[in-house]
């Protein structure tokens, strides 16, 4: 398999080239060059997860690893997680099922990719005896990933940066309360999008990054798209899901990541017929798919900070392939972005768009009430991103469709929201308390790149 980027400046490249550098130096994404084909019956006879995982994820990194021990890798990396099927579901009505993706050990699906890509880092890494520091712009979920999985590792430092007053308690403290030598989580006195221009400002300075053994884990790299893929085929498997049922995946969205892996699976051979982007306020994605104009709005701040972005980072991958894998349109758009806060598509891309994709937006009141009505009938407790999803998916919901929502993160990440909306404390476990308990530590900078480049040249590991 080989890579290139969206912007047309780099081609030919392997897996292992991408992982390291995350951003092309032209600015645009790394993809695929060819969609790896799967046959959805003849892996239905697949129901183990890291089974599943491995046929899925072989041929996007081809030679580089060898299956046997990608194999290891995967088969450890998922060992880590609370639930021995790894992914569960809750069924609430007839057809309609919660994805649950928060098994993991930080409890959102963000430990999907970042338990398995950790561990691939470190296997390059062994090989040539090197060390690496990671950057990672986080809205939250992402960096408690990162950091757990970094923290087992000896040839990696992770610098996190999280935007200040905007991410949840919980989710600060699993970043400030592990206290690993080579964990620093950066509190930086902005939003996520100032975080995300931060760590773009680094990358792009090659010398620096190349320097500093730099790499990034965001979303807009590869390899986080390519591990989420997985599930959406092993929620079809799991659930009996013929090829020919209507299938419909709501997606609580922000940068576009988990959705555009399930349209990566689609392209694969995946039977779903629509991915239903779940939007809150910031809803930019909701905005192009109704008018065909792609427009950067302020930030607002809601209940479900995960999803609270400006721009949808990984949607230049579905825009390189609405322009028929054209770089220069895609480089066209995305600097028309850039200079004017503005672009929009005509008739013929957005009817592409509009064939896979369907999109709601769900307010923070609606999400009150789905905390609730959700509590109410089924004595089941759902996060504010999911109650997104699952706004999303019944407002679209055609009679006899079946709708998977993804369950992007367990409730008790956003207890203060959750319990608001249900009257009454949410049960904890003593492994969650332990979060609340320990000691924070962390640093606290100004929106600016200078503090960060400081403290990676202060810490890095050669
Ligand atoms: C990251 C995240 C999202 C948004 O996913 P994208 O890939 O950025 O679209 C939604 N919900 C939760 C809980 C998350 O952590």
């Amino acid at each position: 398999m080989k890579y290139l980027s969206t912007r047309g400046g780099e081609k030919d490249l392997t897996f292992k080239n991408i992982l390291f550098s995350g951003l092309a130096s032209d600015g645009g994404l790394y993809v695929p060059d060819v969609w790896p084909q799967i046959n959805y019956n003849a892996l239905k006879k697949i129901n183990n997860y890291s089974e599943l995982a491995l046929e899925i994820i072989y041929p996007f990194i081809g030679e580089d690893i060898k299956k046997k021990e990608l194999k290891d890798l995967i088969d450890n990396a998922y060992s880590k997680f609370s639930n021995n099927n790894i992914i569960s579901f809750k069924n609430l009505k007839q057809k309609e099922y919660i994805v649950e993706l928060f098994n993991g050990p930080t409890l959102a699906f963000k430990d999907f990719a970042m338990q398995l890509i950790i561990p691939i880092f470190d296997h390059y890494l062994l090989q040539e005896n090197k060390k690496l520091n990671l950057i990672v712009a986080t809205s939250g979920d992402t960096g408690s990933a990162a950091i757990n999985a970094v923290n087992q590792s000896k040839k990696i430092n992770v610098f996190c940066l999280f935007p200040k007053g905007r991410i949840s308690s919980f989710q600060k403290k699993q970043m400030t309360t592990v206290h690993g030598e080579n964990i620093f989580p950066i509190e930086v006195d902005g939003t996520f999008d100032d975080c995300q221009n931060i760590v773009k400002s680094i990358l792009v300075d090659r010398e620096f990054s190349e320097e500093f053994s730099i790499a990034a884990v965001n979303s807009i790299n590869w390899s986080r798209v390519m591990f989420q893929i997985v599930y959406y085929f092993y929620t079809l498997i799991e659930n009996n899901i013929s090829e020919n049922e209507a299938i419909n995946f709501s997606v609580p969205t922000g940068n576009f990541g988990d959705i555009y892996a399930g349209y990566v699976g689609i392209k694969m051979g995946l039977p779903a017929n629509k991915l239903i982007i779940a939007t809150n306020e910031n809803d930019i994605l909701d905005r192009f798919i109704n008018s065909g104009n792609y427009s950067i709005e302020n930030v607002t701040r809601t209940t479900s900070p995960s999803m609270d972005i400006a721009i949808a980072s990984n949607f230049e991958r579905l825009l390189f392939d609405l322009y028929d894998k054209s770089s220069s349109l895609t480089s066209k758009k995305m600097n028309e972005l850039k200079n004017n806060k503005f672009f929009s598509v005509n008739s013929e891309q957005s009817d592409l768009v509009k064939k896979i994709f369907s999109s709601k937006k769900i307010n923070q009141n609606e999400v009150n009430d789905l905390i609730k009505e959700t509590y109410n009938e089924f004595n089941y407790i759902i996060d504010p991103h999911t109650a997104i999803g699952l706004g999303a998916s019944r407002s679209l919901n055609q009679i006899g469709d079946n709708n998977f929502i993804l369950g992007t993160a367990h409730p008790i990440k956003f207890s203060d929201t959750v319990e608001k909306a249900i009257g009454q404390p949410m049960q904890s476990s003593e492994e969650f308390n332990k979060v609340f308990d320990n000691e924070e530590k962390f640093y606290s900078f100004k929106n600016s790149t200078d503090e960060v480049r400081n403290i990676i040249k202060d810490n890095y590991s050669k």
